[in-house]
C-alpha cells in the first residue's frame, strides 16, 4: 500500500511515527473518511470539497494547523488513488501530532510536528453483512454521545472515538453489529460512526443537530428525501420511539445506507429493508456513481 504522508507519496512501511507521538497518547488528531467510486470514466469522489472542508473545520477547532491547502490535499488524495490503483475505495486522511514535548501543550519546545497521513483502500462493506436487505441488528442501550463541549460537535476528533468504539464494542459483545448512542436527555443521538434515520407514518425522522455529527451522507440524504417528495423532520427524538418505527436506516459514508432491521432483538418493520429505505439507498448509489445504475451496494471495479 503506498501513502501521502507529509507532502509525498511514499510505501506505508516508511510512513513511520514515533510511539511517542502526541496524538496516541491524548487523542488529538482529527480526520475524515471518503469515499471513491468506479465511473464510467474512472473515479469519482463524493463529496470530496465537503469532507476536505470539515477536515480543516475539526483541525481548527482542536487548534491544529494543517500546513498545506485544501487544493493540496484534495490533489493528495486523487494521487493515493491512483498511486494504489484504486477506484471503489474508501480514504482515510488523518491529522496528527508527532513526538514533541509530552505535556499536553503543542507549542513549547520542543514541539509537535503536525503530521498528515492519506491512506486509501478497498472496504466492501462497513458491517460485515452477508445481504443488505436483511440489515442488522443493533443495540439500544444507555450509551451516552459525548462531546467536550457543544461546539466540537461538528468535529471529527480521534479521541471522540474511544466513546464510540466503547459503545461498538459492548453492543459487539452482545451480538449486536452496532450501538445506537443516546444524549444527556435520553433523546436519539446517532449509532458508533453513523447518523440514524427512521421512517413512521411516511415521515423521514433523524435526530436534529447538537448531539450528533451532522453527516456529509445525512446531509445527502435529506436532499434525496426532499427530491423525492418525503416530509422529513429533524427533531429531539426520545429513543423509545425507534420502537415504533416502520423502517430504520443508518447513514455514513463508510456504511453508506444500511438497513436496520432489528433493535434490541426487536424486529423493525417486515425484518427486511423497508421501501423508502430501498428508494434512498437506491438514489444514493446512483448519485454518488454519477447517475450510474448497481443494485444497492455493490463494488464495481
Ligand atoms: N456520526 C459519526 C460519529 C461518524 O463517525 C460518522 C462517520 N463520519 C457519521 C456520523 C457520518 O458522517 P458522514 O456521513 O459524514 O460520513
Amino acid at each position: 500500500m503506498k501513502v501521502w504522508f507529509n507532502g509525498r507519496i511514499t510505501a506505508i512501511e516508511d510512513a513511520r511515527v514515533s510511539c511517542l507521538a502526541h496524538t496516541i497518547h491524548y487523542g488529538t488528531g482529527v480526520f475524515e473518511g471518503i469515499r471513491s467510486y468506479c465511473v464510467d470514466d474512472g473515479h469519482a469522489i463524493f463529496k470530496l470539497k465537503e469532507h476536505v472542508a470539515r477536515l480543516f473545520t475539526s483541525a481548527k477547532a482542536l487548534k491544529i494547523h494543517i500546513p498545506f491547502s485544501t487544493e493540496e490535499l484534495e490533489l493528495a488524495i486523487d494521487m493515493v488513488l491512483l498511486a494504489n490503483d484504486l477506484s471503489d475505495a474508501y480514504i482515510r486522511p488523518l491529522v496528527f501530532f508527532e513526538r514533541g514535548g509530552m505535556g499536553l501543550g503543542v507549542n513549547t519546545e520542543p514541539l509537535n510536528p503536525v503530521m498528515i497521513l492519506i491512506a486509501a483502500w478497498r472496504w466492501d462493506s462497513y458491517f460485515a453483512t452477508i445481504e443488505w436487505e436483511k440489515g442488522i441488528s443493533v443495540q439500544l442501550a444507555n450509551w451516552k454521545r459525548v462531546f467536550a463541549h457543544p461546539s466540537l460537535s461538528n468535529v471529527k476528533a480521534v479521541g471522540f472515538y474511544a466513546n464510540s468504539y466503547i459503545a461498538h464494542a459492548n453492543a459487539q459483545s452482545a451480538g449486536f453489529s452496532d450501538a445506537i448512542l443516546v444524549d444527556e436527555k435520553g433523546n436519539l443521538a446517532e449509532a458508533s460512526a453513523a447518523n440514524i434515520f427512521f421512517v413512521q407514518k411516511e415521515t423521514l425522522f433523524t435526530p436534529a443537530e447538537g448531539a450528533i455529527l451532522p453527516g456529509i451522507t445525512r446531509g445527502t440524504v435529506i436532499d434525496i428525501a426532499r427530491e423525492l417528495g418525503l416530509r422529513i423532520s429533524e427533531e429531539e427524538i426520545f429513543h423509545e420511539r425507534i420502537f415504533l418505527a416502520d423502517e430504520v436506516f443508518f447513514t455514513g459514508t463508510a456504511c453508506e445506507i444500511t438497513p436496520v432491521t432489528k433493535i434490541n432483538k426487536k424486529t423493525i418493520g417486515t425484518g427486511r429493508a423497508g421501501r423508502v429505505t430501498k428508494q434512498i439507498s437506491s438514489a444514493y448509489q446512483q448519485l454518488v456513481r454519477n447517475g450510474r445504475q448497481v443494485p444497492q451496494r455493490q463494488l464495481v471495479c
